[in-house]
């Protein structure tokens, strides 16, 4: 396959800034991202071109070489810093870009370097949160009571006893693992496993920890406070690294992922980024014209001016209003849709009654061809 153009690659153009071309990276690593698509080669593919294209495009210095000098930069052999296509491997690109699946994390990817590692990973732990519209409209921290593994703190989470120290594994012999030979039809096989004993390690804790039996973890509590960006949505994960399970004997902590709920709000209904009110006008206004207060999520009002003959259906686009979206997932502000319905009163006073049974006898009540048009048209628009 003949290499794409790395600009090409993510989708920027030639003059695109730094943090552009780090946005559309996300955005493609996330998408082809191999949690996301288990023994999808395709994806794979897709998911190192990028790698590979933020790879240079990212860095000031690789990317002007790479302007000038396209694939075959000075560097040789047209491989940018042992970038070499298909000798890339997995582990290479979490380690290398760990980072932009970290800090703000969407979609629950962990941080780099917890592949390819002997050290043992604790487990992730899920949770739920519900919030209101007002706590997605700031962002809020959320604190956890978390029942987890924590560092035994006899050990201090080695999960030996005193300073009784290490001996070479028995089972692995130090390798930290282990080959099987079986008879197969096709002859021996020899297949390779991570050592039972010593999960890789190679060693093996001579006195075990009374606490921990060894693990050098257990079981106990932790508040954790999480911190929720402004914007999410409800279904969105946060990924919080290194806050799940402690790693077993000083190893890696899991991560904690957050899954959001979203409450329904008494005032708005929520359209992406958009709030949408329903305003139900009195007819005086409607007709004659006025200000109106319309609430915010922010807990103000704002003055609105509704123009005389406004007619129920109508929407009023209120900009920058709504709700922010989540960071690094676009810019700006949704807007608050205002959407009017009019009303009519159910009752009315002997007084009420008479002054509108004049009004009907004049024309101005009847509806004209162009309010019956427009909402004509407005009907055909929502059933196509
Ligand atoms: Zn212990
Ligand atoms: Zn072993």
């Amino acid at each position: 396959m003949a290499k794409r153009d790395y600009y090409e690659v993510l989708g920027v153009s030639k003059t695109a800034s730094e943090d552009e071309i780090k946005k559309a990276y996300r955005k493609i690593a996330i998408k082809y991202h191999p949690d996301r698509n288990p023994g999808d080669k395709e994806a794979e593919e897709k998911f190192k071109e990028a790698a590979e294209a933020y790879d240079v495009l990212h860095d000031p210095q690789k990317r002007q070489q790479y302007d000038q000098f396209g694939f075959n930069g000075p560097m040789g052999g047209g491989g940018f810093g042992g970038f070499g296509g298909a000798s890339m491997n997995m582990d290479d690109i979490f380690s290398m870009f760990g980072d932009i699946f970290g800090g703000h994390g969407f979609g629950g990817f962990g941080g780099g370097g917890r592949r390819g590692t002997q050290q043992m990973r604790g487990g992730d732990l899920r949770l739920k949160v519900r919030l209101t519209l007002e706590e997605i409209n700031k962002g809020v921290t959320k604190k956890f009571k978390v029942r987890k593994d924590i560092e035994c703190s006899h050990c201090h989470g080695s999960g030996a006893e005193g300073n009784s120290g290490k001996d070479t594994c028995p089972t692995c012999h130090g390798s930290g693992v282990i080959t099987h030979t079986t008879q197969s039809i096709f002859g021996m096989m020899q297949t390779q496993g991570v050592c039972p004993t010593c999960h890789g390690a190679g060693e093996v804790i001579r006195n075990k920890c009374h606490e921990c039996n060894g693990t050098g973890v257990v079981k106990g509590e932790e508040v954790v406070e999480i911190n929720i960006p402004a914007g999410v949505a409800e279904g969105m994960v946060i990924n919080v690294p290194g806050k799940g399970n402690a790693g077993p004997n000083n190893g890696i902590s899991g991560d904690i992922q957050v899954f959001v709920e979203e409450e329904d709000h008494d005032t708005f209904v929520r359209d992406g980024n958009d709030l949408i009110f329903n305003l139900l006008l009195d007819f005086p206004t409607a007709a004659l014209g006025g200000d109106v207060e319309i609430p915010t999520i922010e807990g103000t009002k704002l003055k609105v001016k509704i123009d005389s003959g406004t007619q129920p259906g109508k929407t009023l686009r209120l900009r920058g209003k709504g709700l922010p979206a989540v960071q690094g997932y676009g810019n700006g502000r949704g807007d608050l849709v205002v959407n009017i319905s009019v009303y009519v009163p159910k009752t009315l006073s002997r007084e009420e009654k008479q002054a509108l049974e004049s009004f009907k006898k004049s024309d101005n009540f009847k509806g004209d061809k162009q309010t019956r048009d427009s909402i004509f048209q407005r009907f055909k628009n929502y059933f196509s």
